[in-house]
Formats: structure tokens, C-alpha cells, sequence
């Protein structure tokens, strides 16, 4: 049975840059939903008892007739459950340490790589997410579509952006820009360089 993380600060504390009926009804609705249609789709399968990040790194292993459904919701959960530990009151700011240096040396600075991510945020066609990932041949971005997570193509997050219009819209309407533009200021480079080191 997976269950709903709970956020490590309150529904208000992204304002202004992300509004707390967004992070309410994303979390409590949104995510919510995932669980419970993933909890519907593995009941009575030992996937109830394997986490998340290994049903989702290997989805070839999950019955067909359920795969779709563990594929949405699953990555739903993973991916969410990341957005969450992503997003702190007082961050933005820039990395530091080794993966400043990284991303220095792969994306000519850290502007230049905030434009790029913001690119693949903005080209990402409809619902999606916008991700910094570590490869075996270094970090890229990328995006995906619905609730696809680059695990599945034994890619590791390192950075997740929620670009579906239910992580928007109630404050920025259709300025998608405008949203991404202020998700920067919340986002919490010290869990990022956790996953960097790991
Ligand atoms: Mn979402």
C-alpha cells in the first residue's frame, strides 16, 4: 500500500511564487489520486510490496494488463513525491560545490543551463515534466510527456518540474512562462546536490 508523503513545510509556505490552494489540491487531490488508482492497480500483486523507483525502472516486469495504469499512477506518486522534496520556503538561489562545477562544465554556467531547462519546460506539448538528469554519459535535460519518469530510461532525476497546468494554473492561468520563471526561487538545491552526490 503506498501512502501520501507529507510535505516538509506548510500549503502557504512557497507563496508568492507558488499560491497555497495550488500546493493544497495538488497534493491532496492530485497526488492523492495517483495513489489511490496505483493502490486499485497492484492490489493483490507482489508489486504492492516493491518500491516505487524499482516497478518504475523496469515497468517491462509489470502484467500487461496493468502496466498502462502503474505506468500513470506509478509515476504519478514517484514523480510528485520528488517535486515536493524539490520545492523549499527561503530556496532558490544557485547550487554549490560539485554540482555547480557540473553543471558549469556542461552547460557553459548556471544561466545558461536555467535557460535551456526553462526551454524544456516551455517546448514540453501539453502535461509533462521538465527534469535535470544524471546518465551514464553525464547530466542532460529532458522532458516527458503524461507521467513518464526518465527511470524508466535508467536516467536519474536530479531536478523535476511539474509542467501539467493543474501545478499553474489557478495563479498563472496560461503563462506557463511566468510560472517557471518563478518556481526558481523555491527550489531546494541542497536536496538536488543529495541526489547529485548519490
Ligand atoms: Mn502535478
Amino acid at each position: 500500500m503506498f501512502e501520501l508523503p507529507k510535505l516538509e513545510y506548510a500549503y502557504n509556505a512557497l507563496e508568492p511564487f507558488i499560491d497555497e490552494q495550488t500546493m493544497t489540491i495538488h497534493h491532496t487531490k492530485h497526488h492523492q489520486a495517483y495513489l489511490d488508482n496505483l493502490n486499485k492497480a497492484v492490489a493483490g500483486t507482489p508489486l504492492e510490496q516493491t518500491a516505487v523507483e524499482d516497478i518504475l525502472k523496469d515497468l517491462n516486469k509489470v502484467p500487461e494488463g496493468i502496466r498502462t495504469a502503474v505506468r500513470n499512477h506509478g509515476g504519478g506518486h514517484y514523480n510528485h513525491s520528488l517535486f515536493w522534496k524539490m520545492m523549499a520556503p527561503g530556496a532558490g538561489g544557485q547550487p554549490s560545490g560539485a554540482l555547480s562545477d557540473a553543471i558549469t562544465a556542461k552547460f557553459g554556467g548556471f544561466d545558461k543551463f536555467v535557460e535551456q531547462f526553462s526551454a524544456s519546460a516551455m517546448g514540453r506539448f501539453g502535461s509533462g515534466w521538465a527534469w535535470l538528469v544524471s546518465t551514464p554519459g553525464g547530466m542532460e535535460i529532458v522532458s516527458t510527456a503524461n507521467q513518464d519518469t526518465p527511470l524508466s530510461e535508467g536516467k536519474m532525476p536530479l531536478l523535476a518540474l511539474d509542467v501539467w497546468e493543474h501545478s499553474y494554473y489557478l495563479k498563472y492561468q496560461n503563462k506557463r512562462a511566468d510560472y517557471v520563471k518563478a518556481w526558481w526561487n523555491v527550489v531546494n538545491w541542497k536536496y538536488v546536490e543529495e541526489l547529485y552526490k548519490r
